[in-house]
């Protein structure tokens, strides 16, 4: 049995809206990542709490870093990691 992800993600509060983030770009992994799940797929909204405006501004974010492989579109069954952002090296754009 699988954790639950309810409790994963705790209370229902928009993180973005918390960290008043007004614009999720594809580049901005470490705030996509709190929308992908443990095999980089989009975390829905009823899991995450995070509103609407966020959830699509995210949801494109993630598309697009797909496209430019920032993000893999499918994760093989052996290789599942728990926390796949360990694994990736974020581009610096600071
Ligand atoms: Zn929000």
């Amino acid at each position: 049995m699988a954790a639950d992800p309810k409790k994963k993600y705790g209370k229902k509060r928009c993180k973005y809206c918390e960290m008043k983030v007004d614009f999720i770009g594809y580049k901005d992994l470490d705030l996509i990542k709190y929308s992908l799940s443990e095999r980089y797929k989009i975390m829905p909204r009823r899991l995450t709490g995070t509103c609407k405006k966020h959830q699509d501004m995210v949801t494109k974010a993630i598309k697009r870093a797909r496209q430019v492989a920032l993000i893999p579109y499918v994760v093989d069954r052996h290789r599942v990691i728990e926390n796949p952002f360990d694994a990736i090296k974020p581009l610096k754009t600071k």
